[in-house]
């Protein structure tokens, strides 16, 4: 059904997910690009394989491990070509796990964005003092390491103690329906006025992330001693 979904989504035109450009460029035949070679000429590395996407999305340009799958520092110079759909949403869940699925979901109203505080009552262990974080200290955490342009590229839709984390983030960052890439990057927000851009698939984040989470337990074990 998600591979139905996203072929009919595929036939309306170009769609970006996060970093990407995923087209079809002839029946049955895909391509996948970093959205900044998107209209580029010149030569990408090709890939025939979604598999390749494994491989791309583990270090930025610099050789960096990327940890957050999410951050905009997905390197370019590639280019993905491949066969079915198939190929294409397993590719898309390489880059961005459960992207694709997650928006499908969110949009049949199946979604319910989890709070921080029943992420925190659930770790256990080493992890189990995160319970001790302030509602102010997660909301300076969050809008320094969510923040669109250096953090992660996610929509957040979850909450801290009920309320919106949007202290220290833009409205945007809370909205599905803005676009998170033109928050980091002017040149693409002129270069989308200046032309059609790509129908944008939602990146969302419904609970925070493990990292995010290990970045609680520092702040909290940095504040107890
Ligand atoms: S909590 Fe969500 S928005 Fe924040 S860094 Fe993790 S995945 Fe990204």
């Amino acid at each position: 059904m998600i591979e139905q979904l996203l072929e009919e989504y595929l036939r309306g035109g170009p769609i970006n997910v996060g970093e990407l450009v995923v087209r079809e460029v002839e029946p049955g035949r895909f391509v996948i690009r970093h959205w900044k070679d998107d209209k580029s000429l010149q030569t990408l590395a090709v890939e025939h394989d979604s598999i390749a996407a494994l491989e791309i999305v583990r270090y930025d340009e610099q050789g960096n491990y990327r940890a957050l799958k999410g951050a905009p520092n997905l390197r370019s110079g590639w280019e993905l070509r491949l066969d079915s759909v198939r190929e294409v949403r397993q590719a898309i869940d390489y880059f961005y796990p459960g992207a694709f699925s997650t928006w499908l979901a969110f949009n049949r109203g199946e979604i319910t964005p989890v709070d921080l505080r029943q992420t925190l009552t659930r770790q256990t262990g080493m992890y189990r003092v995160t319970q001790r974080i302030t509602g102010f200290q997660a909301d300076e955490l969050a809008g320094r390491f969510c923040q669109s342009h250096s953090g992660c590229l996610r929509t957040i839709l979850w909450t801290i103690d009920g309320k919106t984390p949007d202290k220290y983030l833009p409205l945007s960052k809370f909205d599905p329906q803005a676009d998170q890439l033109e928050e980091c990057d002017q040149k693409r927000t002129e270069d989308g006025r200046a032309g059609a851009r790509p129908h944008r698939v939602p990146f969302l984040c419904v609970e925070a992330c493990n990292l995010f989470v290990a970045e609680v337990r520092k702040i909290v074990k940095v504040h107890s001693k």
